[in-house]
């Protein structure tokens, strides 16, 4: 029999980069918790169909990314491909929702079937954050405030940059997506098929490839800003001057749709140019439609994702870790001889109630002095 190998896009983290991983992880959680933020679990399996409302049936995500199977019950199921959908889910099942606002957020593995790369897996490891029942700008601005300081925090605020755009409401959203289709249909013949197929189902998702061709051709398109509705614009403006005020640079990327179908407003995301092609460590925006779309009352959402994967790699490339990260102990009681051991577990024991940050390990495995010093 051949030799067991990991599934492809799959990794193993072994344990020095472990302690990469919580450093990371660590650092993010307790920005949230300085921020007033509540952590929740979900499960990492859910109905698929949460996922078609949720996500959009037009959605790469949807269209070739799931990983989705019948279980022994015949249900069909999805491994979470994002958790957006699945917190709004959580919500509205345990009434989180009415009446209330929530700030929240959680971690953990998504699935993805997608080509594997440098920064770019099949299960990857994100930390998201939702908002919901607040509709104003300023929890925009709380947002983009929450991802600065989590990037100085890591430091990592050198070498990031943030997006943003506003994508309006769905009714202006529609008027500019039928000039969009009139000013893309002489080009159809040369776009990528994927964005061949998209002009009929959901041109704007055409932004989002990653073709050059396609890129040229859409860079000459009709900008959204023509058909912005007012209320949205003065949103966007509002939050602009709110960033400004706060010394957070912003480039205003009309090109920047998002790869979900739910966004409405604002949108962002914060990229890099050291991690090469997969260069956004954090995306997100407002989806204030979400939550009616998946059967509960209208209810504003806004949120983002941070793909830890790539923040990792973004924080070794910026040299912000500790040297000795992968160290495990700081110090390593040897006793001298057998009889010594019960002694040296209890003085371990003393020095661990005493210097609680102190990592201590007692020498196992008896042998000759030289041995247990070597160790
Ligand atoms: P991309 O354009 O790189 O495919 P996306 O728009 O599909 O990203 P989101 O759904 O917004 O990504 O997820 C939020 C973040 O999660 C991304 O910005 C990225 O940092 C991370 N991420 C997404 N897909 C992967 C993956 N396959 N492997 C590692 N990280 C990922
Ligand atoms: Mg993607």
């Amino acid at each position: 029999m051949s030799k067991l190998q990991s599934v492809r896009g799959m990794q193993d983290v072994l344990p020095g980069d472990s302690a990469r991983w919580r450093w990371v992880e660590d650092r993010v959680a307790d920005v949230l918790d300085r921020f007033g933020y509540r952590q929740i679990r979900m499960p990492l399996l859910e109905d698929t169909r949460l996922f078609a409302r949720g996500v959009g049936e037009t959605s790469d995500i949807v269209e070739k990314e799931m990983y989705t199977f019948d279980d022994r019950g015949g249900d069909s199921v999805t491994l979470r491909p994002e958790g957006t959908a699945g917190c709004v889910r959580v919500c509205e099942q345990h009434g989180l929702l009415y009446n209330q606002t929530q700030r929240l957020w959680y971690r953990g593995p998504m699935f993805r079937y997608e080509r594997p790369q440098k920064g770019r897996y099949r299960q990857f490891e994100q930390i998201g954050v939702e908002c919901f029942g607040l509709a104003g700008p300023d929890i925009d601005f709380e947002l983009l405030q929450l991802t600065a300081e989590l990037w100085r925090v890591l430091g990592v605020d050198q070498a990031v940059r943030l997006e943003l755009n506003t994508l309006g409401t769905s009714e202006a959203r529609s008027a500019w997506r039928g000039a969009l289709v009139d000013y893309l249909r002489p080009f159809e013949a040369e776009l990528d098929e994927d964005s061949r197929r998209r002009l009929e189902r959901n041109p704007l998702r055409i932004f989002d490839s990653k073709v050059e061709r396609t890129r040229e051709i859409i860079a000459g398109a009709p900008t959204f800003d023509h058909w912005l509705d007012a209320d949205s614009r003065a949103h966007f403006e509002h939050l602009q001057e709110r960033l400004a005020g706060a010394g957070i640079a912003a480039v205003i990327n009309p090109m920047l749709v998002r790869g979900l179908d739910y966004y409405s407003r604002t949108v962002f995301e914060w990229t890099t140019e050291a991690l090469g092609a997969q260069g956004t460590v954090c995306g997100g925006g407002r989806y204030d439609g979400l939550v009616e779309l998946l059967g509960g009352r209208p209810t504003p959402g806004i949120g983002f994702a941070m793909g830890i994967d790539r923040l990792l790699l973004l924080a070794q490339a910026c040299a912000s870790l500790p040297e000795d990260i992968d160290r495990a102990v700081d110090a390593y009681l040897v006793p001298m001889e057998d009889a010594a051991s019960g002694a040296a577990f209890e003085l371990a024991g003393h020095l661990r109630s005493a210097l609680p940050r102190l990592r201590v390990q007692v020498h196992c495995g008896g042998g000759k002095v030289k041995a247990r010093m070597k160790r």
